[in-house]
């Protein structure tokens, strides 16, 4: 006993011998080997009411943040939150930030969140097409502030940049999609067929920037708000995306956006609705990922009174709900006011304890889905 022990022993000098000295080089590493192994790409998905907030934070520690939520008095709540997604992933700043579009959801929370991390990289997609005139003062009294204490960039469809292992690409912007396919994808989109355009928007929504992320075999979509025409020009003839693991559903999980062009033809495991209490989350929308093929699991940032419990998941895959909860969820969907009408209460509201959906990814594809609100967690194996 006592001669085999010694050998487990020598055996296990010799081969921490041989690692330290091993291909890696330097006895640092196979330790940094092994890290590199475990850790992740960790995606925050964060509660900003409706909004848009959604961190990105590479093994390297790189972060990329897509929107800051919303303008007014939301503005401190939501860079409060944002700040304690900040925190969790131990980040001293925000190396990029991309501002999608300029709808008050999405740039909202910019300055505050400004002044309390530096922002080393401010990303949108050029001029403005709408007018509005918060807008307007933002981006000519505030932004330009913002963004001469770092760099400014205006995203161009086929842009790409790395964070360390994951790659980011900018696959529409300004209403331009990209015109070559990412690695790997390209191939006809059977979904072009029956996908017809709807009226054309002229608004802020379809100049979206648009980001794909690869990181080994696991694939990420955000594509901000953009809607159905530009969904279409993106995915026809050819699916220029392919496959995707994990899927920020676009606009809220509205049904303006999300066509079965692209929902279906993604073929996303994974869509996380970046819905509101009561944006987003709509029949429509929710019918068409509910029937997208090999889709695993929906998970939701908010229960929604749009989707009622008939259009909706089961509540442990929910991250929020309501500061005074109601006793249930209708079974039946709200029905919005018709044109007219007069106008529906307002929706209920979420100022307190508000919880992440958080998604760590792997290198070799298989990815864990945690709701923070209740610790529910799945994972996805590699496939
Ligand atoms: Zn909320
Ligand atoms: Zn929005």
């Amino acid at each position: 006993m006592k001669v085999s022990l010694r050998m487990v022993r020598l055996s296990a000098v010799a081969v921490a011998l041989l690692l330290t000295l091993g291909p890696e080089g330097g006895h640092y590493g196979t330790a940094a080997a092994q890290d590199r192994a475990a850790r992740a790409l960790d995606v925050y998905v964060i509660d900003v009411e409706g909004g848009n907030a959604t961190l990105f934070v590479s093994p390297s520690r790189e972060s990329l943040l897509i929107d800051t939520g919303n303008v007014g008095p939301g503005a401190i709540r939501d860079a409060d939150r944002i700040m304690a997604a900040v925190k969790d992933a131990g980040l001293t700043q925000i190396d990029h930030l991309i501002t999608t579009h300029y709808h008050a959801d999405h740039f909202g929370a910019m300055a505050e969140l400004a002044g309390r991390i530096p922002v080393r990289e401010f990303i949108d997609h050029g001029v403005s097409v709408e007018k509005n005139a918060t807008t307007d003062a933002f981006l000519q009294n505030v932004y330009p502030g913002l963004y001469a204490k770092g760099r400014h960039t205006i995203a161009q469809p086929g842009q790409r940049f790395s964070m360390g292992d994951v790659d980011v690409r900018i696959v529409a912007s300004a209403g331009k999609p990209v015109s070559a396919a990412v690695p790997g994808a390209g191939r006809p989109n059977p979904y072009c067929v029956s996908t017809k355009p709807v009226e054309p928007d002229a608004g802020e929504n379809a100049q979206s920037v648009a980001s794909h992320f690869s990181f080994g075999r696991f694939r990420a979509l955000h594509l901000g708000d953009l809607t159905w025409n530009k969904e279409i020009e993106l995915m026809c003839p050819a699916n220029r995306l392919g496959d995707i693991d994990l899927f920020v559903v676009s606009h809220h999980g509205q049904a303006s956006s999300n066509s079965p062009v692209l929902v279906h033809a993604i073929h996303p495991r994974v869509a996380v609705v970046n819905n509101g209490p009561r944006k987003g989350g709509q029949p429509d929308a929710m019918k068409v990922l509910f029937s997208a093929p090999r889709l695993e699991t929906i998970w939701q940032l908010h229960f929604s009174q749009w989707s009622g419990q008939e259009y909706t998941v089961p509540g442990m895959l929910i991250a929020n709900g309501f500061d005074e909860p109601a006793p249930a969820m209708p079974i039946a969907p709200m029905t919005p006011p018709a044109r007219g009408a007069p106008a529906a209460p307002p929706p209920p509201v979420h100022n307190g304890q508000a919880y992440w959906i958080k998604i760590s990814a792997r290198q070799d594809g298989s990815f864990t889905v945690t709701n923070t609100r209740n610790a529910f967690s799945k994972t996805y194996a590699v496939r």
